[in-house]
This record gives C-alpha cells, structure tokens and sequence, in this order.
C-alpha cells in the first residue's frame, strides 16, 4: 500500500518513496531549550510523532534525529532581540547551561506524559560546534560566503532558487520576515553563519573557530546534525509551518550549497495551535503549558486527543471549552473500550480475515497524508462491529494505538465500576468454588479478576474486592 505525504516543496499530495528501501530518514527541528514548551510547539511534536508512527505501523523503519537548540542566542536570525538563554539564566539566578539542561528536560518530561516517543538521536548544538565548523569552511571553500565586519555570512545570491521552498518571490520574503536593517549584509537576506562580533558581547557560550572566538548562526545546527546523522539525502523533514521562509529555506540553501545536490525528499509541515485570542508566544513568558493544562484538570492524553482529532495542515483554535469536549470524547471512547476490555472471553478464537481487513482500513487512513481523524472512525467501527468478539476487538485497539497512543489499553478505574455486577457475578461463582473445593476454578476466577485490576480479599466475614 501506498503512503501518501503532502509535500511543501512542490505543494502537492505525493506518494511516499523512500531513498533507501525500507529505512527512512527523518529529521525534526527540536526545541529551544530557555523555557518550557508551550502547547502549541507540543502540537507539532505531536503531529510528527504521530507521523513516525505511522510509517513504522506500515512497515517501515524509522530513524529519527531531532536538535536540541541549547544556545539561547541561535533563536534569532540576524543580531537583534535578546539572548533568551541569558535572559532565562539571569531570571531564575542559574547558569546558560543549567537553563538548558533544566529545560532540555523538562521538554522531555512533557513528551514522556504526552506519549511522544524519544527519537533515535537527540543532538545538542553545543556537542557539534567542531562539525559545525567544518560545514562552515565548506560553504567558504565552495565560493558561498563572505566576511564582514567579523561575522561570516551566507550569500543568498549565489545560491539558486533560494525562494523555492516558500514559493515566494525575495521581496515577498524580505517583507514577510522582520529582518533587522544589517549594513554588513550584501543582500538583507544574507544569514549568519558564524558570529565574532556579536552585540552580545559578554556572552558566555563561545568557541574558538578559524573566524575568531564566537558562536555559530542559528540555521547551522540543522543541516550540520542532519547530515552526519541521517546522510547527504534526508527522506523527511519536518517542523512547524512558521519554519518554511526563514529557517528551513536557509537550511536548504546552506545544505545544497556544501552538498551540490538536492538534500530532502520531503518537507512536512504542522499548522499553528492558536488561541481564542491570538499568538502563543514563548518569549511573551506568558503562555499554555502541559502543567498548566493539567491543574486546570485535563490529562496530558486529553491534550493528545484533542490534536489528533483535527488535521495536521489545519490550524486549530484552542480553547479549554474545546479541551473539555474533547475530554469528554476521550472519557466516553475509554469507556467504551473498557467494557470491551473487561468481557473478554478467552476462550474465543480471532478471526484473521476480519482483523486484517480492519488493519488495511486503517492504514489507508493513516496513508492519507495521515488522516488520523478517519482513522478513529475506523477504531469505532470496530467498537461496534456485532460480527466481532471482544477479543478480536481488544487486538485490533491495542493495534491501532499503536499509532494513537492514548494508553486505550489502561482500563480507568471508573469503567470498571460501572461493572460491577459482573464483578459480583464472579465473586459469587468463585464462592460456589471454593465450597465445592474446586480451587483451581477459585484461582481462574482470582486471576480474571486481577486481570480487571480488581484484589479479592477473603475475610471470616465473607469475600469482599476492591479495586487495585
Ligand atoms: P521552538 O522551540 O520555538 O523552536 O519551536 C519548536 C517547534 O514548535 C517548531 O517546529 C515550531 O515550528 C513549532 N511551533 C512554534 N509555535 C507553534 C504553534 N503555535 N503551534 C504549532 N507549532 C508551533
Ligand atoms: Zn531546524
């Protein structure tokens, strides 16, 4: 079966071909690590883990590389704004690199309860100054750079088709992108490739180079980290759509020039989370975290399902009246399932035919430019299917969530209330057991019983349970 990926590059839906038969290449841009990270960057981290899931549900391998940005001063393009990292060091009275060791795991943690999965290989900008460096020479030997009042730039000129990513013309992108008045610059979309002369002078994450002690520009790290990992031809890029005319054209650009030859197959893009009211924004230090979500009383998997429930190339509004239908939707799917899960009878057999038939339904969905959306109406299809048994049905949604990741097979403690009389139903049985002597019946019926998460306690006064 075919997997289908819309491509930004060409703007089209096209079949997934992967440079190497069944091992793809992914590379995702990661976070800049001075401050949690807002619910709208989880978003995209959820979007592509779902992507990775994806893939490897339909058979492929994936090896997955993401950048930690732990240089807070790499944020901006040009020279201006302020260094976040210093800013979050001077703010809570640590050091730049306890800032970005704290918040590095702290996104993870966040990830964790989101269940998005660790990718293959995190790679720190300040572990790769050196090859960052070498790429940096390449560019020179190559004829791409120029020196200019300390700074070494790239030359958007001399590279062709510089706007073809964002499908722009120069001067649409020189407007669209906020690029402080450089005199040093040749042409005002010339990026850094390597600072000396910073106007954070006092800054303490710096290295020596061949340029003078300083600090790479802020695209580096991607094509650098990207091609040692991954190699010359990346099978997917992705990141979130605010990326496309800055960061991931200049990643083009400095990666084409040192390879000479074309360096991702697919560019996929996440749409914004906004809010009711507007932007989220980091820097703002005023915005939605997973922590926050969570005293307000949602679980970071209500979060999870209210964004697969919408398509990635779709902006989403988010408001806590939308978590909260969404919640309400998770719960009432949990629900369900778990009645499944509770009235399994072992003694059932599964029908192959069936299961797969579901599973190829599943993954046209999850095909198609992952429509992740349909592919939950294929998961309720089978919630109520009347020709399916309940373990037929306990191994497709387990399958499924395999790309979900809702923990769909955690049965919550509220569902099995709602079964008690089966639960009562059992105790009873087991008593009949235990006074026919029949204990290996009374044992089955124990363990069936802890398998609903449900202890059995035999006291003088009779048999009582309790949920674990
Ligand atoms: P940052 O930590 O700012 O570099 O962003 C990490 C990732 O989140 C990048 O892929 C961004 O494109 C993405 N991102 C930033 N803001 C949002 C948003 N509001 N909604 C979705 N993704 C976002
Ligand atoms: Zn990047």
């Amino acid at each position: 079966m075919s997997f289908y990926l819309y491509n930004t590059m060409t703007r089209n839906k096209e079949e997934f071909i992967p440079a190497n038969k069944n091992k793809i290449g992914m590379y995702t841009c990661g976070p800049t690590v001075y401050n949690y990270a807002h619910i709208g960057n989880l978003r995209t981290y959820i979007f592509e883990d779902a992507l990775k899931k994806s893939l490897e549900y339909v058979g492929y391998k994936v090896k997955h590389v993401m950048n930690v940005t732990d240089v807070g001063h790499l944020q901006s393009d040009g020279d201006e704004g302020e260094d976040k990292m210093a800013l979050g060091a001077s703010r809570e009275h640590k050091t730049v690199w306890e800032i970005a060791k704290f918040y590095e795991d702290a996104f993870f943690e966040d990830c964790k309860k989101l269940n998005v999965k660790k990718p293959t290989v995190i790679c720190r900008a300040t572990e790769h100054i050196e090859d960052m460096i070498k790429f940096v020479q390449k560019l020179e030997e190559r004829g791409y750079t120029y020196e200019s009042n300390g700074n070494v730039y790239f030359e958007i000129d001399k590279f062709e088709d510089y706007t073809k990513l964002a499908n722009l013309s120069i001067d649409e992108l020189e407007a669209g992108s906020r690029i402080e008045i450089d005199p040093n610059k040749k042409n005002p979309l010339d990026f850094v490739l390597w600072f000396t002369n910073s106007k954070f002078s006092n800054q303490i994450m710096q290295w020596d180079s061949p340029w003078g002690r300083g600090f790479p520009g802020w695209h580096l790290e991607c094509s650098t980290m990207s091609i040692k990992y991954l190699g010359e031809n990346i099978d997917i890029h992705c990141g979130g759509i605010d990326h496309i005319p800055v960061h991931h054209t200049n990643e083009i650009a400095q990666s084409e020039a040192a390879l000479g030859h074309k360096w991702v197959n697919y560019w996929v893009h996440g749409e914004f989370l906004v809010l009711d009211g507007g932007k989220m924004s980091k820097s703002s230090g005023d915005f939605l975290t997973v922590s926050k979500l969570e005293e307000e009383g949602f679980s970071p998997l209500d979060y999870r399902y209210f964004c697969l429930q919408s398509k990635y190339r779709k902006q989403l509004v988010f408001s806590f009246e939308s978590l909260k239908d969404a919640q309400n939707g998770y719960k009432a799917l949990k629900k369900k399932i778990g009645t499944i899960l509770t009235n399994i009878d072992e003694t059932n057999n599964i029908n192959k035919e069936l299961i797969s038939g579901y599973q190829e339904k599943f993954k046209t969905q999850i095909s198609d430019d992952l429509n992740i959306a349909n592919a939950f109406t294929v998961l309720n299809e089978v919630i109520k299917d009347g020709e399916l048994n309940n373990k037929e049905k306990a191994f497709l949604i387990e399958d499924f969530d395999k790309v979900f990741s809702l923990n769909l097979m955690t049965i919550e403690k509220e569902v099995i209330e709602v079964d008690e009389k089966l639960i009562n139903h059992l105790i009873e049985e087991r008593n009949i057991a235990r006074k026919e002597k029949n204990y290996k019946r009374s044992d089955e019926i124990r363990a069936q019983l802890l398998d609903m998460n449900i202890e059995v306690l035999d006291s003088k006064e009779g048999t009582s349970w309790r949920v674990k």
